[in-house]
């Protein structure tokens, strides 16, 4: 697995103590709250990364945003922003938001599902980020379990 060091390099960001903790913590999660960094980063103090405050956990979110290597998206039943770490350049990837399991998809995928692009103004796609947020199929049949007919 990539470390967080080589991810914040690759990136071009800076490479503190507090920005190595967030993206270590985002690598092992499909998508976390800020204030579950927060307290994973308070109990995680033990290794010594240090434990940012909310401000400057939010200025770090904010610069690996911007930078393209972390999303946001909508939590499943609370509607909290969540973060998580956007795939590498040219991948795919099934998320399910109640279970967290990840599923990487194929480029052939990808491709069947780009854009039709007609009437946009743009005729070519050089890169894809693709993140598909669902439930996986073990969810959903608890799902439909878990309702009576
Ligand atoms: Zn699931």
């Amino acid at each position: 697995m990539t470390t967080p060091a080589d991810l914040l390099s690759r990136a071009g960001i800076q490479n503190t103590a507090a920005h190595r903790a967030v993206v270590s913590i985002l690598q092992k999660t499909p998508a976390i709250s800020g204030a579950d960094i927060l307290v994973t980063l308070a109990s995680d103090r033990a290794d010594a990364t240090g434990s940012p405050s909310t401000g400057e956990l939010q200025r770090v979110l904010a610069e690996l945003s911007a930078a393209g290597v972390v999303g946001r998206v909508s939590a499943e039943g609370d509607g909290d922003t969540h973060y998580h770490l956007m795939p590498a350049s040219g991948q795919a990837r099934l998320v399910c938001r109640r279970c967290g399991t990840r599923v990487q998809a194929s480029m052939d995928t990808v491709h069947a599902h780009l854009p039709d692009l007609h009437g946009t103004g743009f005729s070519a796609v050089f890169e894809t980020d693709v993140i598909w947020w669902g439930l996986c199929e073990r969810c959903v049949q608890q799902n439909a379990q878990a309702q009576p007919q």
